[in-house]
């Protein structure tokens, strides 16, 4: 019997491999012309014709069709997510107004009404330019889902899980039966779980997005965003694939294209998602079970606790832990609050979330004027840290605010 050789030059088989691994080799591509890999960082913008004023590749200028390295990039988002194709995008939300921008004018979109605060933003500001009619809805609640997306014909239902700052848990499998009865496309934010820890797509999704920025590319220097499409939907109320062709128009037209170098690092930072995902989750468990029942915690949100609200469904649809993102409640006070943050020593004062350093956020501060977020709250991004001092780093930042 002759062995099975594996042709150096063609793509993983992510039928026979787990994602992780498919990843972990970056799609396994190699330079065509030399077998270098990882395949060099192609930065042309232009590309030359021959006499017959052909292309070589079908490539003829970097923000209509993108590099191959964007491809590499897309093509392990695409296995990863399990998704029958990806886009790249300069930003998160450059990815998540493309989808917005894509739309039917007129068409009416429900979201939750706890969502990464710039997607809140920019439908509050220009989805009503765009003349979409967006409706707010407590997405923790499946049947207040149902009544707002069957109220009157929905485009689209757009949803984020665990969410932002509050990690409140929506019912994906749930929201998919809701918007499959109703002719809606379902969107679903995964940058906080990641595709290590949950699927979208696989629970009836139509659309992920992400912020590439955030787990991702994993080392915060990067800003990036990706959408990656499911299969399509028969009897929806907007075709997937005339969406989809309008994302692209968009992408194209609005010029919201990715440099080369950033989308390398990119590439390079998804090759390590499943080892990084695997520890930072740990960490996050055992920091969130810690102060669980700390004297100056009033409560703890995160969703791989068995006492959050969220907990159950979350089991359901994650898998292999509850990502590293949770919020501590200081003792029902603002002063506390801010105290705490601002003596953590090891903890970064700072924004964002999915790098290796650990970072703490008042919230409600942060965001200013229509925040939501309740004034005691301490938003933490958990990083590669060592637990036990990460631990050790808010027990002094807490025993400092309880002289205040
Ligand atoms: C950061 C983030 C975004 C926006 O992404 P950018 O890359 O900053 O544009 C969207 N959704 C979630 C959940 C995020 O954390």
């Amino acid at each position: 019997m002759k062995a099975q050789t594996r042709d150096m030059f063609t793509p993983l088989d992510s039928d026979t491999y787990d994602p992780a691994t498919v990843a972990a080799q970056a799609d396994g591509w190699r330079s065509p012309t030399t077998g270098e890999f990882p395949p060099p960082i192609s930065v042309g913008v232009t590309y030359a014709r021959d006499t017959n004023y052909n292309t070589l590749a079908g490539r003829a200028y970097m923000r209509d069709q993108g590099s191959t390295g964007h491809e590499q990039a897309e093509a392990v988002i695409t296995r990863l997510e399990r998704g029958q194709d990806a886009t790249l995008f300069s930003s998160g939300m450059a990815a998540a107004s493309a989808v917005f921008a894509s739309l039917p004018s007129g068409s009416r979109v429900v979201v939750a009404e706890r969502l990464y605060f710039g997607v809140t933003l920019w439908l509050r500001e220009f989805g009503r330019l765009r003349g979409l009619e967006v409706v707010e809805v407590d997405a923790s609640n499946t049947t207040a889902i149902r009544a707002a997306v069957e109220a009157s014909t929905t485009a689209l239902l757009w949803i984020e899980t665990p969410a932002n700052p509050t990690w409140l848990i929506t019912d994906i499998t749930a929201c998919a039966e809701i918007a499959r009865d109703a002719g809606a496309l379902l969107a679903v934010d995964n940058t906080v779980p990641t595709p290590f820890h949950t699927l979208p797509l696989t629970l009836g999704a139509h659309i992920v997005m992400h912020s590439g920025t955030k787990y991702l590319n994993g080392h915060g220097d990067v800003v990036a965003g990706f959408l990656v499409r499911g299969s399509s939907e028969d009897r929806s109320n907007v075709s997937l694939d005339s969406l989809w062709e309008m994302i692209q128009r968009h992408r194209r037209l609005s010029g919201a294209v990715l440099g080369p170098f950033e989308t390398y690092l990119l590439t390079r930072g998804m090759r390590t998602l499943a080892p990084r995902m695997r520890q930072i989750s740990a960490t996050a468990q055992t920091v969130a079970e810690h102060f669980e029942r700390h004297p100056l915690i009033r409560n703890v949100s995160y969703p791989g606790l068995e006492s959050d609200p969220g907990h159950a469904i979350a089991a359901k649809q994650m898998s292999g832990g509850y990502s590293g993102m949770l919020s501590l409640y200081v003792d029902g006070s603002l002063e506390r609050s801010l105290a705490a943050a601002n003596a953590c020593r090891l903890f970064l004062r700072a924004t964002s979330l999915g790098g290796p350093d650990s970072l703490i956020e008042h919230r409600y501060t942060f965001e200013g004027p229509g925040s939501m977020a309740p004034p005691d709250m301490l938003r933490i991004s958990i990083g590669l840290e060592e637990p036990a001092d990460l631990i050790a780093d808010l027990e002094q930042a807490l025993d400092f605010a309880a002289t205040v």
